[in-house]
Parts: structure tokens; sequence; C-alpha cells
């Protein structure tokens, strides 16, 4: 009786409860991200932005490139290659250091990250050490998650990079693991073709590869994915703890942007003894997922390790020219990166919200206007009436010269307003009967759902107000 109970409150409290689950459903359902290749069963945790997912994927962009670039005056912009040269990953370490130990299950053929199992069934922390991992394994004391079995390969090294191919090049081609590479190769043409002062940075979006064992939740961690990644160069002389806790304020800002609350936030520092030896520090901002605390953006201080091994590697010098004190030098670097997907993920549940009204439940997006894939939507009250139709029609035409907008006539106005709702949208307008009399028309609030009257050639001044608001 009293377990009954106890499963009953916890139904009801789920019912309320921001599940991946419901997130993933309405994302299908409306259009925001989509299962990748589902008509072939899918390839291994890939998905596609749908209409609405990409508008929101570029609004969080637009975003992040408007905070970080057009409106800081030592930031600039560039868009490098996905394929880089070959001897850009053995500068910076990931042609023999970026792996993943891995084994296999002999049974059912399955491989799996050798230290989260190790992690998962013998509570132990073990990195690196490959002969180590393979004893405990050989105790038979970790079952295979997938068919039970405890018969397992050795542990081996699998490199995380993807490898292909290039038409009149020898050797290994990658996709690159992450978006700085392609901002370290430019550091000279960038000192050379802009009239940049230390400390200044460069900014990239753009997608990189990752040849991982998925553990799954949807666009948290996907083999493609796309970093928003800034290269902050200081002069190693000055004090850069001061600028490491302004870039990570300005990380949490842009947090808060995408609809986040505080509480849903913590700052995990990396202990010394585990930083690569080039870096002071690091410091990850993780976020508060339905599946547990989960990493959002990075901060870490890189030395000069890039630039050092660059230059080496190339043999060509990559320093700067103090014009004050006429001193050559290799500057330092604060990384401040993002990953898109996730901050999509983030606006996503932080948007969600189910509530009651007098007219039943619903669910809706709050998203920030800003990031709101749809502005405003139009609706002819009814879709058989030519008159409604056009006059909705010419309005629609009309706005969507400075909004993104939408036009329905689909159904009940009831039905529209849901599905607005679900979109997020934060404006509907109607056009009635009255309003082929009055020249007005009736604009709905999504997140009050209060409607007010107002003229049509009042319709844009209203939205520009409304929409500039936070
Ligand atoms: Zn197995």
């Amino acid at each position: 009786m009293t377990q009954l109970l106890i499963e009953f409150k916890e139904q009801l409290l789920n019912k309320n409860m921001i599940t991946m689950e419901k997130i993933i459903s309405l994302s299908k359902r409306r259009g925001f991200v989509f299962p990748a290749c589902e008509i072939y069963g899918g390839l291994a945790n890939a998905y596609s932005y749908g209409p609405y997912g990409i508008e929101l994927k570029n609004n969080i962009k637009k975003l992040w490139w408007e905070m970080f670039v057009h409106q800081r005056e030592d930031v600039i912009g560039i868009d490098g290659p996905i394929i880089l040269h070959p001897k850009l990953w053995e500068a910076s370490g990931h042609t023999v250091g970026f792996n993943d130990a891995m084994v296999d299950c002999k049974k059912c053929k399955k491989r799996f990250r050798a230290d989260h199992l190790i992690n998962e069934f013998v509570k132990k922390d073990m990195e690196g050490n490959l002969e180590a991992m393979t004893e405990i394994f050989k105790k038979g004391e970790i079952k295979c998650p997938d068919c039970g079995a405890f018969d397992w390969t050795e542990v081996r090294n699998f490199n995380m990079m993807f490898k292909t191919r290039m038409n009149g090049i020898e050797g290994d081609i990658y996709l690159r693991p992450e978006t700085a590479g392609a901002i370290f190769v430019e550091f000279k043409n960038i000192i050379d073709s802009m009239r940049v002062k230390l400390p200044f940075g460069i900014a990239q979006i753009g997608k990189a590869f990752r040849n991982e064992i998925i553990a799954g939740n949807f666009i948290f961690r996907t083999r493609e994915f796309e970093q928003m990644e800034i290269e902050y160069f200081i002069n190693p002389e000055t004090k850069w703890e001061p600028l490491f806790k302004e870039w990570l304020k300005q990380q949490e800002k842009f947090t808060m942007a995408l609809g986040a609350k505080k509480e849903s936030l913590r700052f995990y520092e990396h202990p010394k003894e585990k930083l690569s030896h080039y870096s002071k520090k690091t410091v990850d901002i993780e976020y508060k997922f339905p599946f547990g605390f989960g990493e959002l953006f990075g901060l870490a201080h890189r030395g000069d390790f890039d630039l050092s091994q660059h230059s080496k590697f190339s043999k060509t010098k990559l320093d700067y020219l103090d014009a004050k004190t006429n001193k050559r030098f290799i500057p330092h670097v604060l990384e401040p990166t993002f990953g898109v997907d996730r901050a999509l993920l983030v606006s996503l549940l932080s948007a969600y919200n189910e509530e009651k009204t007098k007219d039943g439940d619903r669910i809706v997006m709050k998203f920030p206007k800003k990031l709101a894939p749809i502005k405003v939507a139009i609706f002819p009250l009814l879709r058989n009436k030519p008159n409604l139709v056009k006059k909705a029609k010419d309005i629609f035409n009309d706005l969507k010269k400075d909004f993104v907008c939408e036009f329905d006539d689909n159904g009940n106005i009831g039905k529209r307003y849901r599905r607005q709702d679900e979109i997020g949208t934060p404006y509907c307008i109607t056009f009635d009967f009255d309003s082929l009399k009055n020249k007005d028309v009736t604009i709905r609030d999504r997140d009050t759902m209060k409607q007010e009257r107002i003229k049509i050639k009042e319709i844009k001044d209203y939205l520009k107000d409304k929409l500039n608001e936070l």
C-alpha cells in the first residue's frame, strides 16, 4: 500500500517535470530536431535540424556573434576550413594523443569506453594505463551492459579523429576534431593584415567531428557538432586572472541569454594535477540537464602551447612585436569555447513550460524573444472567407519584410494558438470580421495569453517595441 502511494506521488511529480523524452518528442512533433536518416534506421546518434530548429540555431549563433564579435572592439572573426593540413594535428598533439581507451565484448562484439565501464563497476578512476585496465577486465567483474557477458578483449587506444582522403595528397587527412586549429594557423595573417593590439581575440563558428562512442542523450553528444570558439591572445606579462574572470562572467551572461536560470548552472574547476602541462587554469560551465550535470561551455588558459607548437612544426615565426617596448614574444592564450548544439538543447529545456489554462492544458516554449524561431504568426479568422484571407495575407506580406513570420489558416483559432505556443511564437495576429470595418486586428501575447485590439497601421511599431523588450 505505501509502495503504491509512493509510486503515485512520483507519477504526480514527474508529470510536471521536464524530461528528455518530452523535449525529444516536442522537437520531432514541431520540426525542431529530427533523428537523421530515420527511413534507413537512423545513424549513430545523428540529428537533423528541422525548419524551426535551424531558425533557433541561427538565432543562437547570431546572438553569440553579436555579443562576442560585433559588440567588442578586441575580437575579430574568421571562417577556416574543416579539412586542414595534416601537420597541424601533429603539432597540436591530436595525431598521437587524441585517444579513447576502448574495450570490445567478445560475445556481442559491442565496443565500449573502458574507463567508463571501470568507473561504473569498480568505482576506479584510471586514466591512460591500458595494461592496468586490461587486468581489471580480466578479473571478470565487469558485465557487458548489452549482453551480460564477462568476456573482454584487451583495452586499446582508438584515435577519435575522422580519417578521410584527399586526391593528390599522400597520407591521412582528417576532419577537424575542434575548430581552434583553424584559428592558430591564421595568427600570422591576422597580425599582418589587421591592426590588432594585444590583448585581442579571433572568433570562429563551425563544425567539428569526433569519432566517439556515443552514450545518447539526444544532441548533447554527437559525432558531428558545431562549436563557437575564441582564442584570446594576451601578453604573458599581464595579469591574466582578471581577464579569465571576466571571460567566465561573459560566458555566464551568454548562458543566461539562452534562457537558462542561474540555479541550473555550476562551475567546475579542473584540479591542478589533472591539467595539461601547459594550462594554468581550466573551468567548465556545467548545466543541470534532466540526466544530470553536464559540461556546457569551457574556459582554458593554454599558455603559449599552441603558437609555440605550430611555430616549431611549420618553421614559421608566430610571435608578436610590442610597439611600445620593441620586444618580440609569443602571446599566451585564453580559450572560451561554446557548443552550439548544447546551447540549443539548453534553450529548449529552459523554454519548456506546461501550463493549466481555462481552455485546458498547454505546452508553451517561452524562448527569449530574440531566439524565437518565428516572431509573428498571422491568421484569418476563417479560411473559407476570401475577403478575410486576402486581408490577412496582405498584412503577412507586409510584415514579413521586417519580421520572420508565418501565415496559418488551418483548423480553428484555438488549435493555431496551441501550435504557435509549442513553436514559441511571441505574437499571433488574427484578422476577423470587425477588422474589415474597424481596420484593426487582435494581437495575442504568448506568455500572458492576453489579447488586445490595435490598428493595422500601428502593428509594425507595436511589434518593434515589444520584440526589443527582453
Ligand atoms: Zn556483450
